[in-house]
């Protein structure tokens, strides 16, 4: 089969610019990351590798995860320096 090249693809499904806010893209995941806070020191690693930045801080401290945006990727999972990061099914 000849694949088409991208003038040959008709239009699809159309992205607005700017609704990343109303996109509560955290729909799309099978599972889930649950932190244990008990051993979590705030290194903020997942919060900068986090795609979608929906890892909030406060007073220097990582909170909960927005899990309207979270898709459920894992790389925090794979950051976090002491495995304090599980992924969970949904
Ligand atoms: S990477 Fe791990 S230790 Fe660092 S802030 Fe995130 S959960 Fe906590
Ligand atoms: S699973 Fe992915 S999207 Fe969700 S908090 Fe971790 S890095 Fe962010």
């Amino acid at each position: 089969m000849k694949l088409k090249n991208f003038r040959e693809i008709k239009e699809g499904a159309v992205l607005e610019a700017g609704t990343s806010i109303e996109n509560k893209t955290g729909g799309w995941k099978t599972f889930r990351p649950e932190v244990d806070f008990k051993k979590c020191i705030h290194c903020m690693r997942c919060v900068i590798y986090c795609p979608d930045s929906c890892i909030p801080v406060k007073d220097k401290k990582r909170l909960g995860t927005n899990l309207n945006y979270c898709k459920g990727c894992a790389i925090c999972e794979e950051e976090c320096p002491i495995k304090c990061i599980k992924m969970v099914r949904k």
